[in-house]
């Protein structure tokens, strides 16, 4: 088990790597790919440096490694909480003490017609949380990659039957699913219909599918998707954290682009050093 483990590589991630594991911590950071700085062109804004998004979090990773940071490149999918965090990723599963979310921006969600009118209604964010109330029922999860795969099959063990939407983003994963009640639909969606509640989902070639409830889990799980499923406020698609980045779950922390405000690495970095120097504190 480790004292921290830290969602993201970006600014606020590493930030408070090099925090922790300099108080002599055990700390393992995972992220999946370098973040929003990989689209960054040239950052001129940064104190004391002017140079690529790729190359400044290039620095910051070798900075962390440098130091004993071990940093594994693995996508997560879900977290929860028993005593412990367990984090679940596309390679295993490891344990903290402590959380750090750092992944970012949030997504912005799939636009198709009825996903907005329906939240509440049966469209749902987080299979874990909301996979019950569909107990022996026919849903859908929205979505391509490993993520909806991992939410697909969460909500297998409780309903009847579920649908992966890939909306036409055809996948290569289809071996995980023989002998499931996993299917796949490569239909591109037209829109989402119902009443006071979805009904079905309509595709462009003019088929349908009744279903009862959809799972959004388009690309990559974002720290919101995991604030909510252990039970983090959250206003707006921003995580609620205060002045020590503590969200309101005790050993949850969150920090960067994720809590809002100002999305540069100046911020991210800042609220990651808080993060880690409190999240140290509460080890101790
Ligand atoms: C095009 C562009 C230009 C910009 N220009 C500037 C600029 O000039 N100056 C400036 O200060 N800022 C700029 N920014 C903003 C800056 O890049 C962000 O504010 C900063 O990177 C936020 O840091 P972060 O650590 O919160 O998130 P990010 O840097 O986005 O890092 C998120 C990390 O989380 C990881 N992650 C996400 N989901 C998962 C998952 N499920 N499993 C595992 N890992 C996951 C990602 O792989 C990544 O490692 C720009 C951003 C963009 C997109």
């Amino acid at each position: 088990m480790y004292d921290v483990i830290i969602i993201g590589k970006g600014p606020a991630g590493i930030s408070a790597s090099l925090y922790i594991k300099r108080a002599n911590l055990s700390v393992l950071v995972i992220g999946k790919d370098i973040g929003a700085l990989e689209k960054a062109k040239i950052i001129e804004n940064y104190y004391g440096i002017t140079a690529t998004g790729k190359e400044i979090a290039q620095i910051g990773i070798k900075q962390a490694i440098s130091i004993g940071v071990l940093i594994k490149n693995e996508e997560v999918f879900s977290i929860s909480y028993d005593d412990k965090f367990e984090i679940e990723t596309n390679q295993g599963k490891y344990q903290s003490k402590a959380v750090l979310l750092a992944t970012g921006a949030n997504r912005i969600s799939p636009k198709i017609k009825g996903i907005k009118e329906f939240e509440g209604k049966g469209i749902s964010y987080c299979a874990i949380c909301d996979g019950f109330l569909y107990r022996g029922q026919d849903v859908a999860v929205l979505g391509s990659g490993e993520y909806a795969f991992h939410e697909a099959q969460e909500l297998s063990n409780i309903v009847k039957s579920v649908t992966i939407l890939t909306n036409g983003n055809r996948n290569t994963k289809t071996e995980k699913l023989q002998n499931s009640n996993i299917t796949i639909n490569n239909n591109l969606i037209k829109e989402l219909e119902g009443d006071n509640i979805i009904r079905k989902v309509k595709f462009t070639d003019n088929t349908e599918l009744p279903i009862k409830g959809v799972f959004v889990a388009e690309g990559v799980a974002t720290s919101i998707d995991f604030a909510r499923k252990l039970g983090a406020k959250i206003d707006q698609n921003k995580i609620i954290v205060n002045s020590k980045m503590e969200t309101n779950i005790p050993g949850l922390y969150a920090a960067g682009d994720c809590i809002g405000g100002l999305l540069q690495i100046s911020t991210a970095v800042a609220e990651g050093a808080i993060a880690g120097t409190e999240i140290i504190k509460f080890i101790r």
